[in-house]
């Protein structure tokens, strides 16, 4: 199972959405990255479940995309 490209294609930053684009790459195949230069957050996906919530991206603002943790870790 993987994340569908069309869940992909529908998904932004929710820090972000509201006033810019807040679109998102994938990487590593397990997390989703916002695109904005001054944003910075990271969002995982856990068992296929994009986790979309702003207090999770902001976990990882300051971990650069090289060094997040493949699978993610659990919740909590
Ligand atoms: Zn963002």
């Amino acid at each position: 199972m993987m994340v569908s490209p069309q869940l992909l294609e529908i998904l932004r930053c929710p820090a972000c959405v509201q006033e810019r684009d807040g679109l998102l790459e994938m990487v590593h195949d397990t997390w989703l990255v916002c695109q904005e230069q001054d944003c910075g957050r990271k969002y995982p996906i856990r068992e296929d479940i994009p986790v979309m919530l702003i207090d999770e991206g902001d976990k990882w603002v300051q971990t650069p995309v090289a060094d997040l943790p493949v699978p993610p870790p659990p919740a909590g």
